[in-house]
């Protein structure tokens, strides 16, 4: 059945110069309704620029988009779509296709890793926009506002439906996107996650699992601290011990990286032992089977710490993202013609990238959740820009024009059947 699938795919998809089935051709950028989608983008562009930057001035750390949200949620109603706030937060909105297609889920997270407070007033020179969370993930947000402005007045017609979908908490473990798939089970066919900058086409997931390892003990005033077990030292041999775990060179071709310590936390006075130490652990890698090997040989090495020192350990999750698989094991997923579609729409559009890296098995993005749910999916840029996750972040304007247009050639060829 599972073959069948797949040849039926390769079947109806025009095979790419590069031997994967793509569904885009320059006969879909063509197509009238199409045509005028992209020349709305074109003459509506400045107001588009305004519109980013007004979003990118409604703050929203994640956790605290609520006003962004609202702001998203009404313009998904001003231009014609009925939209709904979930649980989580998320805004979707479904616009229906003529049917016989696929259900296309876009999906462009709200939050930014920037907390309450942060000046995000932002600054244009020249070409290019200045603020904290501009680009990430600003940019998409109004990319995705305007695709759907565009496809109206262009009265564009799809076999698909369209799910548009604006996130929250990304930035913290793709928390948004995993409720909404939780709840809507079975409704994408195909899942592009709009965010990072344009070049390689994601199709893969870095799984990233966040920790904090924490050691207790009963604590002690200094003069009577002799020979108490001590949390400070089960953590400090901990951290060293966690540092002889090996990993694979950095040069192959799948690798892994942990960072212990990012975060730390400890007593507050000089004269006790702390009853409580704690530091963080930041591990990652797309091949699930050394995520897992790894996590086991960092959480063993804090046993047996708190096992010499006679204190208790315990690890708290503070995110856990999945690992997609190494690029071996995705070779099924690069050959679904969703990622050669977005890598030629983005040839088509003149994005500059080098051969034989079109496509990567990797991302850290809300399609995530899709490739580890085993749904076709991809993350796609929003332009170009630099800095980000810095209070220096900045975009290039002209180029988000082009991440747009990216998304309306997009939904007009992944909704075919
Ligand atoms: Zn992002």
């Amino acid at each position: 059945m599972k073959l069948f699938l797949v040849l039926a795919c390769v079947g109806l998809a025009a095979l790419g110069q590069t031997g994967y089935p793509t569904k885009f051709s320059p006969a879909v950028a063509e197509r009238a309704d199409v045509k005028r989608a992209l020349g709305f983008i074109d003459a509506h562009f400045e107001e588009q620029v305004a519109e980013w930057i007004k979003i990118t001035e409604i703050p929203a750390p994640s956790g605290q988009e609520q006003a962004r949200a609202a702001y998203v949620k009404a313009e998904f109603e001003k231009a014609g779509l009925q939209a709904t706030v979930d649980a989580s937060g998320n805004v979707e909105a479904r616009r229906k296709g003529t049917g016989g297609g696929p259900t296309v889920v876009f999906a462009a997270h709200m939050d930014t890793v920037f907390p309450a407070g942060t000046n995000v007033k932002v600054r244009r020179e020249g070409e290019r926009l200045y603020a904290p969370g501009v680009g990430d993930n600003s940019t998409s947000v109004a990319n995705l506002l305007q695709v759907i402005r565009a496809m109206r007045d262009a009265d564009m017609k799809t076999r698909g439906d369209i799910v548009f979908l604006a996130t929250v908490q990304e930035e913290v473990g793709l928390k948004g996107m995993y409720a909404w798939l939780e709840r809507n089970r079975g409704m994408a066919d195909l899942l592009v996650g709009m965010d990072g900058a344009l070049g390689p086409v994601n199709y893969g997931a870095l799984g990233i699992y966040w920790s904090k390892m924490k050691f207790t003990g009963p604590g002690a005033h200094t003069n009577r601290s002799r020979g108490v077990p001590n949390p400070v030292l089960a953590a400090a041999r901990c951290i060293s011990e966690i540092y002889t775990v090996p990993l694979p060179d950095k040069a192959e071709e799948v690798s892994a990286v942990y960072n212990v310590g990012g975060m730390m936390s400890a007593g507050n006075v000089v004269n006790a032992v702390p009853q409580e130490v704690a530091f963080t652990v930041d591990l990652r890698t797309v091949d699930k089977q050394l995520l897992a090997t790894l996590d086991d040989a960092i959480v063993s090495k804090c046993d047996a710490a708190a096992r010499a020192q006679k204190v208790e350990f315990a690890r708290e999750w503070i995110q856990k993202s999945e690992a997609g698989g190494r690029p071996e094991q995705l070779a099924g997923a690069r050959r679904h013609p969703i990622v050669q579609t977005a890598v030629d729409v983005q040839r088509y559009l003149g994005v500059k990238i080098l051969a034989g890296n079109e496509a990567i098995a990797s991302g850290s993005t809300d399609a995530n959740v899709g490739v580890v749910n085993g749904i076709p999916s991809v993350s796609v840029g929003r332009g170009y820009g630099g800095d980000n996750h810095t209070l220096r972040e900045w975009s290039d304007v002209e180029s988000a024009r082009i991440g747009t247009k990216q998304i309306v050639l997009l939904a007009a060829a992944l909704t075919e059947p």
